[in-house]
């Protein structure tokens, strides 16, 4: 294994993916959350809600137990402590706690206010006592606050879509950076608004001395925010180093990018040496944090923040754009997973990989390197389990879970070329997610059990069905020979080695033009 570990974890939730109508739509019922940032003791923020709205005689606070995308308990209710609920006349109200991640409330008629404890889940990141996930989590110290709102602020069962006000003072030398709305109320407070707690816990916020640098383009607006223990200003630097990536990116979307502002929430703890270096990005829809303990050097910030980056917002297509109503109507306590991961992580990260050779940024050997090491990483795993399997029992297949990076990623891959082979070299996988995007989109969430009779319908191709069947509900061995052999490239099946054919037809230079501009 190399020195640096790279983890690229998935947050599939979302909830709109512009704020512009945010005041607009703001609701009657609502929640408006406190903290207070100067009283930061201990790890641990003081949290206050009221809630403005209608309560019946008892109510239950919920913690998320599971969040979209990361595939497995998190129980964010343990860093919850002195929950306390208290009437219009300042008395306790009587709570009891059901189990890790909620407490009932009695007579919540009479609720004044919601105030407990909330503790971080990590000082500084590193690799020591390394686990994953953390990313998910908060970060309380004096001159960095990370606040995930999953793992820090709550909600009312049953009251889930009500607005939410989020107020937050701070020292004055502290700056917010985040997707989120965000209107400073005077130099030590700020104001956020959330149309939902899906819309909320979509949004990270961090507070650091400001390093931020934007970047303007057309079709987006980014803001790459920046903090470094080393206390070094890094944002102008990677900011430069992603723009040509963003610009490809958006080039290689062309028409379905979904989203005119984004969020990079960028972490970097100062590795002196004594652990191997790692890094992680959690990806929301307007936002990506990365968090990285790598050493001082702004080409290894760099290289680790590019590696992320370029698979995180390919995100804002699948699923922002496109996802089902599992993903849509989230169930943060009792959760059903979408049984699409082949898509949400598998075109993804085929993109990732695609878009590079397409743009004529990577040299074809580059390109069959990595085909190579995704084919032998997806050797690694169980292939008899198909990865509609994987996906509907994420918790049951954790130790299956990564190869949605390389199988997954591979099924794109193959249904690229079927596709392109069926019609006429015209229709790839990125023209059947842009129409796919054109039938559901951001507020259109699709039946899980419909998609892939919706596939077969919109590109008309019987055959398309029967590659379904075989490789994505099915676990048939991926047809990678058979489909590199008809674009001129050969695979050997023991070695995993790729090479290029000789003499190579008319037909299959047609068809490897239209899949990879070569
Ligand atoms: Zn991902």
């Amino acid at each position: 294994m190399k020195r640096t570990i790279l983890i690229i974890l998935t947050f599939i939730i979302f909830g709109c993916a512009s704020q512009k109508n945010d005041n607009d739509t703001f609701k009657k019922s609502f929640y408006n959350y406190e903290i207070d940032l100067n009283q930061y003791n201990n790890d641990q923020l003081t949290v206050t809600l009221q809630y403005h709205g209608a309560l019946k005689d008892s109510s239950v606070f919920c913690m998320p137990k599971v969040v979209p995308g990361i595939y497995d308990t998190l129980n964010f209710g343990k860093f919850i402590n002195n929950f306390t609920a208290i009437d219009n006349d300042g008395n306790k109200l009587q709570t009891v706690k059901i189990d890790d991640n909620r407490w009932k409330i009695y007579s919540t008629e009479k609720l004044n206010h919601i105030t407990y404890k909330i503790s971080d889940g990590w000082d500084n990141y590193s690799s020591e006592n390394f686990r994953p996930y953390r990313s998910a989590e908060s970060s309380f110290e004096i001159n960095s606050f990370i606040i995930n709102p999953s793992a820090t602020l709550g909600y009312l069962k049953g009251h889930e879509n009500d607005s939410f006000k989020l107020e937050i003072s701070k020292p004055i030398e502290l700056y917010a950076a985040t997707s989120l709305s965000k209107t400073s109320i005077n130099e030590t407070k700020d104001l956020f608004i959330a149309k939902s707690y899906k819309h909320l816990v979509d949004n990270p916020i961090i507070y650091s001395i400001p390093d931020t640098t934007s970047i303007r383009l057309p079709e987006i607006n980014i803001v790459v925010a920046c903090y470094t223990t080393s206390g070094r200003r890094i944002s102008k630097e990677v900011a430069k180093r992603i723009e040509p990536l963003i610009k490809n990116q958006i080039k290689y979307l062309g028409s379905i990018l979904p989203t005119d502002n984004y969020t990079f929430i960028i972490y970097q703890n100062t590795n002196l040496g004594n652990h191997p270096s790692v890094s992680e990005g959690l990806e929301h829809s307007n936002s990506t944090v990365v968090l990285m303990y790598v050493p001082d050097d702004i080409e290894v910030i760099n290289d680790q923040i590019y590696r992320v980056v370029s698979h995180e917002f390919f995100h804002t297509v699948t699923p922002l754009a496109l996802h089902s109503f599992e993903i849509s109507n989230f169930d943060y306590i009792h959760p059903k997973f979408s049984q699409h991961l082949w898509l949400y992580e598998g075109t993804t990260e085929y993109f990732t990989i695609h878009m590079l050779i397409k743009n004529k940024m990577q040299s074809l050997d580059a390109f069959t390197k990595t085909l190579e090491d995704k084919i032998r990483e997806m050797n690694k795993f169980n292939n008899n389990l198909s990865i509609i399997e994987l996906s509907k029992d994420p918790v049951k297949y954790q130790d299956q879970y990564m190869n949605v990076y390389y199988k997954g990623a591979l099924i794109n891959l193959c249904l690229d070329i079927k596709l392109r082979e069926l019609i006429n070299g015209n229709y790839g996988v990125q023209d059947l997610i842009k129409d796919l995007i054109d039938k559901y989109g951001v507020d259109k969430p699709f039946e899980d059990d419909e998609l892939f009779s919706n596939i077969v319908n919109i590109t008309g191709e019987k055959a398309i069905d029967k590659f379904i069947i075989d490789y994505i509900i099915g676990s048939k061995p991926l047809p990678l020979k058979e489909s590199l052999e008809k674009v001129g490239l050969i695979l050997d099946e023991n070695t995993f080695k790729i090479s290029t054919q000789e003499n190579i037809s008319e037909k299959q230079q047609k068809l490897r033009y239209s899949w990879i501009n070569q």
